[in-house]
């Protein structure tokens, strides 16, 4: 058990909190934390290479800088990092660091935080850093776990910590079904928010497994929730962005003054901009326009299971059809039994303390003590609208799932409350929760990084990369927990590597394993759609084609936005000028090393 201050601290909630658990997950939140720190051996450090200073400026005038900023700001919104690197978790959650990191804890980390006010603060902020020439990294909330947390790219930024005070919800529309946020509001915020106004059983809001992320930070690094909208970046329309020379842009109709079309129609007038403000460096979003979902006017929740490792294929050449044609309305997960075992939130030692991937046979055996009993693949999904309509759905969907010979449809009637069905079934119908973690603490100071490749809904592609996440991560020595994610016409693999962030040989034997992953995906055709700090020149030197043709577009749209090169240098493999040629990029052969040989001049 650990001693660190945090773990008898009581979880801070909504709304006193921007960050904070919405009171009606306070219980949960409570024994999930209990759960971290019950598995969490790992020693507080005292930091060890200090003051950060970003490359690039001297200390002294890094120090004069932020007095500079204080001036401007208020002096209680700018903190250096000179503190211990504390990891929390997932509700008390760092703004300096990477919680999980996969590197040595000093590589990825800020020099210092700032708390914009306002969108003309964050245009002083970024104006303060091309005068200095000082890296800065927004951040909307910086719960972005197992893709680098709160953590810049670039040793010393400092961090622009968006949420702490801009997180208002500046309109929620319960005729046009849209709202409009800052940074700092999270599905937990939103939908608390449209409780308050007695919209919740009118709209819904997609939300992901886990609801303490932002909307806006969820959306612009394209990630993904659970009703029949899915998509987020899909689904968002407007945004106002802060651009890296301190201007300010509102994108399509939001660039019409007094029009009340932002939130309807994302385009506009002329090129859509927004796609190069997700997953990029070319933009700090200050406002977001979102669609919601209409209340369908009836749901229900199933689940199936399939008994054998090898009806993967024959499944998702089921569900291809099923999903395309939206018979399937829901962005689906089908999981493997790893990954539905360790979700009961027990740590590994509880069924087997050998070294090496557990056993089949224990696992099964495992599996079939749990109410869901024993099985290889469970499909959670989700029917919508009245009864009469999903009736017709679900029929399909039964007489085409019970052609894989062994399918079972689990009876939700007969599993217990706290059974991880029910936490899908809530996030598929909008109401975020705080289960999914669980799975974490399957190791001792768990944390967990993914390997995320895109893929037809096809059979063929499906083994194909099973077998390869299975080869790959079980000769690392770890446990292999497949999900897929079903889009629409695409799905991703996530393959969560959950390792112990206090051992550096699990650490480092989890990068290679990933960089191993990634290398041998894109030599068969396969590119991740999203990931880490740590992987992302690698991810970038992926998609490639004519050259690297994408990249030096990218490149010449980050020097003509950013030539000082100030924001978020090396994001999405993504190097300004001044950061390029001197060895910034992170590779194998980099090894932990995160950092280049300075940079160039303005
Ligand atoms: P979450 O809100 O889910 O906790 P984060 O705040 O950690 O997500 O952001 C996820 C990623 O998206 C980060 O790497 C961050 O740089 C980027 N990002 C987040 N918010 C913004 C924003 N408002 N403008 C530009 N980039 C952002």
């Amino acid at each position: 058990m650990s001693f660190s201050p945090e773990a008898n601290s009581d979880v801070p909630t909504l709304p006193k909190v921007h960050s904070g658990i919405p009171p009606y997950l306070l219980d949960k939140a409570r024994e999930a934390k209990q759960d971290v720190f019950a598995g969490r051996t790992k020693a507080q450090n005292a930091r060890q290479r200090l003051p950060v200073v970003p490359q690039g400026i001297e200390r002294d005038d890094f120090l004069k800088a932020l007095d500079e900023l204080r001036e401007q700001l208020g002096a209680e919104h700018v903190e250096v990092n000179n503190k211990p690197l504390r990891d929390g978790w997932y509700m008390e959650h760092p703004n300096t660091h990477d919680m999980m990191t996969i590197l040595d804890e000093e590589e990825l980390v800020a020099s210092a935080v700032v708390f914009p006010g306002s969108t003309q603060e964050v245009q002083q902020v970024v104006r303060w850093a091309n005068k200095h020439l000082i890296p800065i990294f927004p951040i909307s909330m910086g719960r972005n776990l197992g893709y680098g947390g709160a953590a810049p790219r670039v040793r010393g930024s400092v961090t622009v910590d968006l949420g702490r005070r801009m997180n208002a919800i500046l309109d929620i529309n319960a005729e046009d079904y849209t709202c409009l946020v800052e940074p700092g509001v999270s599905y937990y915020a939103l939908y608390e928010a449209l409780k308050a106004r007695g919209l919740d059983e009118h709209m819904w809001i997609d939300t992901p497994d886990l609801g303490g992320g932002s909307v806006i930070g969820n959306a612009v690094d394209r990630g993904v929730g659970y009703t029949p909208y899915g998509d987020h970046w899909a689904c968002h329309a407007g945004l106002e962005v802060v651009l890296p020379s301190g201007e300010v842009i509102r994108t399509g109709m939001g660039a019409l003054p007094g029009n009340n079309s932002w939130q309807l129609f994302p385009y506009g007038f002329g090129p859509f901009s927004d796609g190069i403000f997700s997953q990029s460096n070319f933009g700090i979003v200050t406002q977001m326009g979102m669609t919601l979902m209409p209340n369908p006017g009836g749901y229900e929740a199933f689940m199936y299971t399939f008994p054998n490792d090898e009806d993967l294929g024959p499944l998702m050449d089921i569900i291809r059809p099923l999903r395309i044609s939206n018979i399937f309305e829901n962005v689906a997960q089908v999981r493997h039994v790893t990954q539905g075992l360790a979700s009961r939130g027990l740590p590994r030692s509880t069924y087997y303390t050998s070294p090496g991937p557990i056993p089949s046979s224990i696992l099964r055996a495992a599996a079939a003590s749990t109410p869901v009993g024993d099985h290889a693949w469970a499909y959670y999904g989700m029917a919508y609208g009245p009864a009469h309509i999903r009736a017709h759905k679900l029929a399909l969907i039964d007489s085409e799932f019970r052609r894989v010979p062994g399918a079972r449809k689990i009876d939700p009637s007969t599993l217990p409350p706290d059974e991880y069905f029910w936490s899908r079934e809530r996030v598929a119908r909008g109401v975020p929760d705080i289960q999914e973690l669980a799975w974490v603490n399957w190791a001792p100071n768990g944390a967990h990084i993914a390997f995320s490749p895109v893929s037809p809904i096809r059979g063929a592609d499906a083994a194909r990369l099973f077998e390869l996440g299975k080869r790959r991560v079980e000769a690392a020595g770890f446990d292999f927990m497949p999900a897929f994610v079903v889009g629409l016409r695409e799905m991703h693999l996530i393959v969560e590597i959950v390792f112990d962030r206090g051992d550096v040989g699990s650490k480092k034997a989890a990068l290679a394993c990933l960089r191993d992953l990634v290398d041998e995906a894109a030599a068969m055709g396969y590119g991740e759609y999203r990931t880490h700090l740590v992987l992302m020149d690698q991810i970038a030197g992926t998609y490639g084609w004519n050259d690297g043709a994408l990249m030096k577009f990218n490149e010449k749209l980050k020097d003509a936005l950013d030539p000082n090169g100030i924001l978020a240098p090396g994001r999405c493999g993504i190097w300004p000028k001044r950061y390029r040629g001197r060895g910034w990029e992170m590779t194998r052969e980099s090894g932990g090393r995160s950092e280049g040989d300075g940079v160039g001049p303005a």
